[in-house]
């Protein structure tokens, strides 16, 4: 490969790695919420752009905190991008699911796999796969939030309201609005929000079917 070409693959398996996720899960956690993917996604998503061959995953270190009752690894992950092998680094954690009768742990094996899928994601982020997620968010205005405008949607001028999931978390108007336009680039209602979602799935189908 000239340096050229070179750069060309990187960008583009860097763009396979980086691309958003058509599904992703949500969570709220001390009042933040927080857009997720699975372990599975990323394994996926590795497996996919890097080939079965293309990577691993070791455990280097793990241990058990006490006062945060939480099992901890740290992981590695290695990939081989066109013959260049990287590593990247990163610590996971879980919580340690214990009896509620007795308190004694129910399965140590599964809170440890549960830490290291934890490190395995928080290592992949770092080539990139699912990292938009962890993006912040430039804080609200507090002269927006003063004036206390109802937010509306930028394709139908409809009211943004609450909404509700299945799992008993919600999105705040707020919070809507800002998943909007982090990425469609607008404030929507969760009907075009869900339809743009599905434009970008279709797009980004329509390119990996693409005939080159
Ligand atoms: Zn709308």
């Amino acid at each position: 490969m000239d340096p050229n070409s070179n750069g060309v693959y990187f960008a583009d398996v860097y763009k396979k790695l980086a691309a958003p996720f058509e599904t992703t899960f949500h969570d709220t956690r001390g009042g933040l919420e927080l857009e997720y993917i699975t372990g599975e996604q990323a394994v996926t998503r590795l497996n996919e752009v890097l080939g079965v061959a293309g990577w691993s995953f070791r455990v280097l270190e793990h241990g058990y905190h006490e006062e945060a009752d939480e099992v901890w690894v740290l992981g590695e992950l290695t990939a081989n991008f066109g013959g260049t092998v990287v590593n990247r680094q990163q610590f996971g954690s879980q919580k340690v699911k214990r009896s509620r009768a007795s308190s004694t742990p129910l399965d140590i094996g599964f809170d440890l796999k549960g830490a290291s899928t934890d490190a395995l994601k928080k290592c992949a982020s770092l080539l990139g796969v699912g990292l938009y997620l962890s993006r912040k968010e430039a804080p609200a205005e507090p002269a927006a939030e003063a004036r206390a405008e109802p937010l509306v949607c930028e394709e139908c001028g409809e009211e943004l309201k609450e909404t509700r999931f299945k799992d008993g978390t919600s999105w705040s108007p707020a919070q809507l609005a800002g998943y909007g336009r982090r990425k469609h680039g607008r404030a929507l209602c969760m009907a075009h929000y869900r339809e743009a979602n599905e434009a970008k799935r279709r797009a980004a189908q329509a390119l990996e079917e693409a005939p080159f």
